[in-house]
């Protein structure tokens, strides 16, 4: 639907797709990646902004600022994501690089993947920056929590709770937050690592992990009277399926589960109430909204990253996390 419109890398709200490559549990049992399935189609399409979900919708195509094919490295979807939000980093922006969908689609592999992670590339790029003559008086700072059943916990810091709170400039306050002055890549990665440990872990259910909680890593630019003057966070959002799909089977887990839904629903009724420059935006209906509002308010952007599925036991999963990711366009 809609002509083609060559995408802007510097829009204030970007979401994209990313499609991962069957893995080899999936292949072993058989399954197909929906795009080469007749009628039951899955495919990205030229020039790479459109999802076809033929035989699930009437709507066949979504369109989006980008869609990453199968093929595509964590390098190649970076350069069209959070490469920009460095750069807007470095003029004094906030920006916000989200991953979102079911659990197992690629979210931290995108996201917060110890490794090649888009945090990592991101981390790389940013010190080169800091090198130059002209930010010598920048210093980068690396925070890490998490959100669980509505709590924050710093993850830093022994999984301390934490309670943000707005400052008179409506800035967003995580009083108690540990910050880790950072050098260089391979000490952002030490830190991040010790706090990925410290993730929540679930309890009983056999999926339980750390798809159940929201993680937020943020890179701060500070100036030399530690004023914060650039932010860029990386979340991995909690998994995206409902109910029974995520192991809700008892009153606990349903209950975190309810707290997850509301949580993206904020979320979603958030970044679209940002494109409208509404009036009122309900960034107080989530623990979630609350911390990122000053991530959203002002000079920031977003980029959401919606990671799906390829195989057709997903693809109801796949078809939700489409109609959430285009709700928010
Ligand atoms: P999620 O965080 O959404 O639950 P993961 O990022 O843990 O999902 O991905 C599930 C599995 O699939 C992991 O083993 C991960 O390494 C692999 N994977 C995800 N996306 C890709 C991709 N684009 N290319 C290769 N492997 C991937
Ligand atoms: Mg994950």
């Amino acid at each position: 639907t809609g002509a083609y419109i060559a995408n802007d890398l510097t829009a204030k709200i970007r979401v994209c797709v990313r499609k991962r490559p069957l893995n080899s549990k999936e292949i072993n049992r058989g399954e197909k990646d929906m795009a080469g399935v007749t009628g039951r189609q899955l495919t990205v399409d030229e020039p790479k902004v459109r999802v076809d979900m033929t035989k699930y919708i009437e709507r066949h195509g979504f369109i989006f600022d980008e869609v990453f094919d199968s093929d595509a490295t964590n390098e190649d979807v970076y350069r069209r994501t959070a490469y920009p939000l460095v750069q807007y980093l470095f003029e004094g922006g906030r920006a916000t690089c989200f991953a979102y969908g079911q659990t197992g689609s690629g979210k931290t592999f995108t996201m917060l993947d110890d490794k090649q992670g888009l945090y990592v590339l991101a981390a790389r790029d940013i010190f080169v920056m800091l090198r130059k003559p002209e930010n010598a008086h920048l210093t980068a700072y690396i925070g890490f929590y998490e959100i669980y059943q509505g709590h924050l916990h710093d993850l830093l810091n022994k999984r301390k709770k934490l309670h943000p709170r707005e400052d008179g400039k409506s800035n967003v306050v995580i009083s108690g937050l540990k910050e880790y002055e950072i050098l260089n890549v391979e000490g952002l990665m030490q830190v991040f690592e010790y706090g990925n440990n410290a993730r929540s872990t679930g309890s009983t259910n056999a999926n339980a992990d750390s798809s159940r909680s929201h993680a937020i890593m943020q890179i701060m630019l500070k100036d030399q009277s530690r004023n914060v003057v650039g932010k860029l966070s990386f979340i991995d959002l909690a998994g995206s399926e409902r109910g029974a799909d995520r192991g809700e089977t008892d009153a606990k887990t349903r209950m975190e589960g309810a707290e997850i839904n509301k949580s993206l629903l904020a979320l979603k009724e958030c970044i679209r109430a940002l494109d409208q420059d509404k009036k009122h935006t309900p960034f107080r209906q989530s623990k979630l909204t609350q911390v990122l509002k000053d991530s959203f308010v002002g000079n920031s952007r977003t980029c959401m990253v919606a990671t799906i599925s390829p195989n057709n036991s997903n693809s109801e999963h796949t078809l939700n996390t489409l109609r959430y990711a285009d709700r928010v366009k």
